[in-house]
């Protein structure tokens, strides 16, 4: 039997608004022209000098603090020197050998529990250009010979935040619940808008295996430029399996670069030579060493917002809610919020019942308008007036959601739609005990076999009764009325 290990490289675009090193605007790469975002520092030109952008730094420590790391009083900017055609300086600056701050944890809710995950180092770098190939193909029927590649400098200077762990997640599972804890604990932060679709977020999967009970570590390998957590997990599982099978056979498990092909579902090696070399690291000659003042740090740690493992914590503990709610609910703040309005609207609602309202309900009409809970026009005091009426025995729970579309189309509060469509549920016994007794009177042949011992029939009936009511009976009246009717028959009255 095997174990995996499994360590995770993230890189996150830092939300500023300039660039790392220069005044360029950072722009959406799917919406600003080529090129149209660039100067002569982030274009590598000679002579043009580097300037570090305190907000990004500023960003940079959030994100640090957040993870409990200890910060540097000093770190220091260096060159990592390597070609390729989306790096006009031939080398991007980064930090190497005295990152930001070190030493932090994140956890997560794996399927055995809370795990704490070692975050090694969290460090600022910049991005480099995007490349786009354009091959020949039938698609696009270029000549033969006549590929080429095209290259937008818009994105190259973008602040960076790259955050490294331990080798310590233990299965593809673990692997996608930290990118996933990663990036809530980001977005929370406003660091990273968390939006995978544009490549804010990247992980490199670092993976071996070893036989149970080992102590040393096996020889890795690496899966770049992964791009969504479904990729990382998928990724991570066929390495496992991959490289599992190779020591079974007795095979090394080779160290390299891996590239995870979409199409296939495999993963495949990437020789990139200049990704073995020495990159010949050096400290940035024209930059100072980045000096953080204690003060700024405490500043900054004061303005922290609370995060979603605190959120978590007390949503289980305040409000008694399951480990499973409460994680989908802290996943985002707007959530979170929503949440925490509607029970401050809705105090006679109980907090397992707002919970599941807000995850079923609530998320299947957002899903639906294909938008996030900012625009909906079911505001929490809104719902609030809706879960009342329900808590109320006023509707029941199917009328309740029937309502609560209702709003959603209209924007109407609960109270107008149930008015105006007379909604309202039927609580009143003589009323559910007439509808009872016609129901029982309109059919002998199924009261006749329910006496002879067919049980079942009883929530056919009840059905009945309900279909009768338009739904809107309330169902713990039709149950009791529905029992005494039918005990009175049994009884031969
Ligand atoms: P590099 O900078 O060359 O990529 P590092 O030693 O800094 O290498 O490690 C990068 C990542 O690889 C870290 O997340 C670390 O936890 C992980 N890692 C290191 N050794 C192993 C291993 N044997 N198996 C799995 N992950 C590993
Ligand atoms: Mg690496
Ligand atoms: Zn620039």
């Amino acid at each position: 039997m095997y174990e995996s290990i499994i360590g995770l490289e993230v890189h996150a675009e830092v939300a500023t608004q300039s660039k790392m090193f220069c005044g360029c605007p950072v722009v959406d790469l799917t919406q600003a022209a080529p090129n149209s975002a660039v100067c002569p520092v982030c274009t590598g030109m000679p002579g043009a000098l580097p300037v570090v952008n305190r907000r990004a730094v500023e960003y940079g420590l959030r994100a640090a603090l957040s993870l409990g790391c200890e910060i540097a009083p000093q770190s220091i900017f260096a060159r990592k020197n390597y070609f390729y055609p989306d790096l006009p300086k031939g080398y991007q600056i980064s930090q190497y050998k005295e990152p930001l701050a070190q030493n932090g944890e994140l956890r997560i809710h794996a399927s055995e529990g809370a795990r704490v995950i070692r975050v090694r180092r969290v460090h600022l770098e910049e991005d480099t250009g995007k490349l786009t190939h354009v091959f020949p193909s039938p698609l696009s029927p270029l000549p033969k010979g006549e590929g080429h590649s095209l290259v937008d400098l818009n994105r190259a200077g973008v602040p960076l935040l790259e955050i490294v762990s331990e080798p310590d997640l233990r299965s593809a599972e673990e692997a996608r619940l930290y990118g996933e804890a990663l990036r809530n604990l980001l977005r929370y932060l406003g660091v990273n808008s968390g939006d995978m679709q544009k490549g804010v977020l990247r992980f490199e999967a670092n993976v071996s295996v070893r036989p149970i009970g080992e102590q040393g570590f096996g020889t890795r390998t690496e899966i770049k430029n992964l791009n969504s957590f479904r990729a990382l997990e998928r990724s991570v599982a066929y390495e496992i399996v991959r490289q599992s099978e190779l020591h079974r056979q007795g095979k090394p498990v080779i160290q390299q670069t891996m590239g995870w092909d979409e199409d296939r579902q495999v993963t495949a090696p990437q020789r990139w030579k200049e990704e073995e070399d020495d990159y010949r690291y050096f400290p940035e000659p024209d930059l100072p060493p980045l000096a953080v003042e204690g003060e700024w740090i405490e500043e900054i740690r004061r303005s922290l917002p609370e995060l979603p493992q605190a959120r978590f914590q007390r949503f289980v503990e305040q409000y008694r809610l399951s480990e499973y709610d409460a994680d989908i609910l802290v996943a985002e703040q707007p959530v979170a919020d929503y949440f925490e309005a509607l029970l401050r609207a809705a105090p006679k609602v109980s907090p397992k019942l707002a919970a599941n309202w807000v995850t079923g309900e609530l998320f299947g009409l957002m899903n639906q308008a294909g938008g996030s809970l900012s625009n909906l026009a079911v505001s929490p005091q809104a719902l609030a007036g809706l879960l009342d009426m329900v808590e109320d025995g006023r509707i029941n729970t199917p009328t309740a959601k029937i309502v609560l579309s209702g709003m959603f189309a209209s924007g109407q509060p609960a109270e107008a739609i149930v008015e105006a469509k007379g909604l309202s549920q039927i609580s009143d016994v003589d009323q559910i005990t007439q509808m009872v007794s016609h129901v029982l009177d309109e059919n002998p042949e199924q009261v006749t076999r329910y006496l002879e011992g067919k049980e079942s029939l009883a929530n056919w009936f009840f059905g009945q009764v309900m279909r009768a009511a338009e739904g809107k009976a309330n169902p713990q009246v039709v149950k009791d009325e529905l029992t005494r009717q039918l005990s009175l028959k049994m009884s031969g009255k």
